[in-house]
């Protein structure tokens, strides 16, 4: 399995294998498992049902690492459309951004301008921005720019990677700013260096993060758990009773096809629950990356080529 797992997130980063696949009917058969469709008419009507079972979301449109400043152009324009439109629908439904798909490589002020005014825009539209981890060598990078985005005044949340060496120093250094956390165990390969290499190295290490964040997030502040985990999810649940934590004061996130039931079933039990969903064409590398969480998912590939 980790070799699987290894494979299949070399294969997340070539762009050879991504024109050769992405065609593939096959591939765009099973890829439906976990994205309701590629335009963002599709999120935002996956959001509309979502919401009528008690689950709000969370949208993110696929890419990353833009190599053009009119690439991310393009990308924020799109994002404040798609603001307008989750005003409109009155759906509540959030965005979660990766800083690279806005320019974080070409431009580095203009995407700081540009997500500040995101984050505003946002707000206006009763909604909120999320900002995604990428790898590890984005981390320095992304950090410095969320605390730029909070000095300039608009509220914005930040991933951390509990599977990173140095994700308790950061939680500790961001406490002061109190951005909202999602905390999840991290999709990316990374070496031994930077990055638990076992498992049940990572798991330790979110629950570890995880009784952090519900001890020490101020009131008012979200703390989000971005995790499938279902024993996690209990752990989490259990501290937060043990703490007499009221029931919104933190959340549970989860991707869009994974775990349906669970979604709702702890929705019914009272839990805040959000339902990341992806759209866009830009889906291989992220599709990779699905299939390296849960090599077995490789089946549900395989039963599509018949
Ligand atoms: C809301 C949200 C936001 C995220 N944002 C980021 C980000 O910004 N940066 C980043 O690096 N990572 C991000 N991730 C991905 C995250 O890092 C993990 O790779 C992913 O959540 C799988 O880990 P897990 O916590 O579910 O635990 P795991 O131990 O991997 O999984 C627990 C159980 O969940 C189920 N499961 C998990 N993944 C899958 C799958 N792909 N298919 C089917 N079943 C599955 C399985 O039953 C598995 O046994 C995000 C995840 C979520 C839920």
């Amino acid at each position: 399995m980790a070799l699987a797992r290894r494979l299949l997130l070399a294969a997340s980063r070539s762009a050879w294998l991504a024109r050769q696949l992405r065609q593939r009917a096959f591939l765009r058969r099973a890829v439906r498992r976990f994205l309701p469709g590629e335009e963002p008419e599709a999120a935002l009507a996956a959001a509309a049902g979502l919401s009528q079972v008690g689950l709000g979301a969370v949208l993110t449109q696929l890419g990353e690492q833009v190599a053009l400043e009119a690439e991310a152009q393009a990308v924020r324009d799109h994002y404040f459309e798609l603001l307008d439109r989750v005003r409109e629908g009155a759906l509540g439904a959030e965005l979660s951004i990766k800083l690279t798909q806005l320019g974080l490589d070409t431009d580095r002020a203009a995407c700081a301008r540009d997500v500040a005014a995101l984050a505003r825009h946002a707000a206006r539209a009763g909604s909120f921005l999320w900002i995604d981890m990428e790898e590890s060598r984005y981390v320095d990078p992304t950090l410095a720019l969320l605390r730029e985005v909070l000095a300039a005044g608009p509220r914005v949340g930040v991933c951390l990677q509990a599977y990173l060496r140095r994700t308790p120093a950061d939680l500790e250094a961001l406490w002061p700013l109190g951005p909202a956390i999602r905390l999840v165990k991290g999709a990316y390969n990374e070496p031994a260096a930077v990055a638990w290499p076992r498992k049940r190295d990572v798991d330790r290490a979110y629950a570890e993060l995880a009784a952090r964040l519900l001890e020490h997030t101020p009131q008012g502040v979200r703390a989000v758990f971005g995790t499938h985990d279902l024993h996690l999810i209990a752990r989490i649940r259990a501290q937060a009773a043990a703490l007499a934590l009221a029931p919104g004061a933190y959340e549970i996130h989860m991707l869009y096809g994974i775990r349906a039931n669970e979604q709702r079933a702890l929705a019914r039990e009272g839990c805040r629950v959000r339902v990341l969903i992806s759209y866009g064409s830009a889906w291989f590398p992220w599709y990779m990356r699905r299939l390296a969480e849960r090599p077995a998912n490789l089946w549900f590939v395989l039963r599509n080529l018949v």
